[in-house]
């Protein structure tokens, strides 16, 4: 029997459990453990009213390897999913080696004590999952995830080679405060202040955070203004599109999200090194967290739509061509179908559909595993039948700044 275990009871963990649930012949048993069980149970009774399904809850520390086998040897799942935070990662791949269990999750591994991520830390289990004869996919969520395969799928069907790509992240949402992160502030935070860094005749381009913006108008959401970011995809794209001149990330942000977040930085609130208060080690970030909205609070109020795609430009039988492909999701859609908001839907559809290509067997191999290692078609048409439908379109040219 197919059995999956969650980690993590965050906004992602819900509806990746959710949106399992809703396939009863992929997932015929779902056990999901977080830190805080109640999170669990509250996530348990939602699948239960929505679908009828029961879903088996534990509390785990996942920074802990001991506490995570002894629960894996309770549940024995086919496959780990790990949806808590990056700083779980290897700690859960330890977990899934000492138990022969395959792995996946949706953001790469980050040291709490250096705001710097990359994926030379799960890059380094290679050997050790291809010897147990296991597979660990990495970063099974929009983006990472279905950026890549969009860029893997593009290239299989519709270009000898990728010169230009940039990946374009778009969230029109509006939750109506004047401050709050999307998803978990600690690490949107940390990703947004870092400074940005693009591929570029293969090196990496450097420029201070937020130092790059350009206005573009995203289907369905309008003009927006979006920044040049390091993100992570990033790094296994120039790794496995060797040809690529160029790779790029944009995000959107509004001025009162660039306000906000250059004020707290400026004041250090931003900052990870930990201070003293009253006799008491805080870091500020993560006290910044707790007085900030809770990301999972904001479904119910976030109006709008995101659209998140590549914009691929390459060489098709000796012509140039550039193609856009997005999906489009609307926060209010996701939040009826399974009661949040359209980031935390849009990583977890997307790590459902990870999961289960992993548990039919459409994806399977020895090893650590980027997305565009994986054959994208399976993965495309889930994307179509499990609500992330996307489209492509030709455009003129390359995104031209
Ligand atoms: P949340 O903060 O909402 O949820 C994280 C969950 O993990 C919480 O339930 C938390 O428990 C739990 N957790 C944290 N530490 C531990 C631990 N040591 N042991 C057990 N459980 C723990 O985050 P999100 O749901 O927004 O994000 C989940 C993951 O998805 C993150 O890794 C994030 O980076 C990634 N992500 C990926 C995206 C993509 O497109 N690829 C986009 C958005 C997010 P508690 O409730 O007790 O705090």
């Amino acid at each position: 029997m197919s059995k999956v275990l969650v980690i993590g009871a965050g906004g992602v963990g819900s509806v990746a459990v959710h949106k399992m649930a809703m396939n009863p012949e992929i997932f015929p048993e779902i056990v999901l453990a977080s830190r805080t069980v109640s999170k669990c149970e509250a996530i348990a009774e939602s699948v239960k009213a929505r679908t009828g399904r029961e879903v088996e809850t534990h509390a785990v520390d996942a920074d802990n390897v001991a506490e995570t086998v002894a629960l894996i040897e309770k549940v024995r799942p086919t496959v780990l999913v790990n949806l808590a935070l990056p700083y779980q990662d290897l700690a859960l791949m330890d977990a899934c080696l000492a138990t022969g269990t395959h792995y996946l999750d949706t953001a790469n591994y980050e040291p709490p004590e250096e705001a710097k991520f990359e994926y030379s830390h799960q890059w380094a289990y290679q050997e050790r999952f291809e010897k147990a004869g296991l597979m660990a996919v990495l970063g099974s969520g929009f983006d990472p995830g279905v950026t890549s395969v969009f860029a893997t799928w593009l290239k299989k069907h519709h270009f000898d080679r990728i010169d230009y790509l940039d990946i374009l992240d778009c969230n029109g949402g509006d939750h109506g405060h004047p401050f709050a992160t999307n998803f978990n502030p600690e690490i949107n935070i940390r990703e947004v202040t870092a400074p940005a860094y693009h591929w570029e005749d293969g090196k990496w381009i450097t420029s201070p955070a937020m130092s790059h913006k350009v206005a573009f108008d995203f289907p369905e959401v309008g003009e927006k203004n979006m920044y040049l970011m390091y993100h992570e995809e990033l790094e296994s794209l120039a790794k496995h599109f060797p040809e690529i001149k160029r790779a790029r990330f944009w995000m959107t942000f509004g001025d009162a999200y660039i306000n906000h977040v250059t004020v707290l930085e400026n004041v250090g609130m931003t900052s990870i090194e930990p201070v003293e208060f009253q006799g008491q080690q805080i870091v500020p970030l993560q006290f910044l967290k707790a007085v900030l909205p809770n990301p999972g609070d904001l479904g119910a109020r976030t109006k709008g739509k995101t659209c998140i795609g590549d914009i691929a430009t390459g060489v098709k039988d000796g012509a140039e061509k550039t193609l856009y492909i997005y999906n489009i999701c609307d926060h209010e859609e996701c939040y009826r179908e399974v009661g949040s908001q359209a980031v935390s839907y849009t990583t977890g559809v997307p790590a459902m559909i990870g999961t289960a290509l992993m548990l039919q067997g459409k994806w399977s191999g020895a090893g650590v595993f980027n997305m565009e290692q994986l054959d994208p078609d399976p993965f495309m048409e889930m994307l179509n039948t499990q609500g992330l439908p996307w489209q492509v379109h030709e455009l003129p040219g390359p995104v031209g700044f």
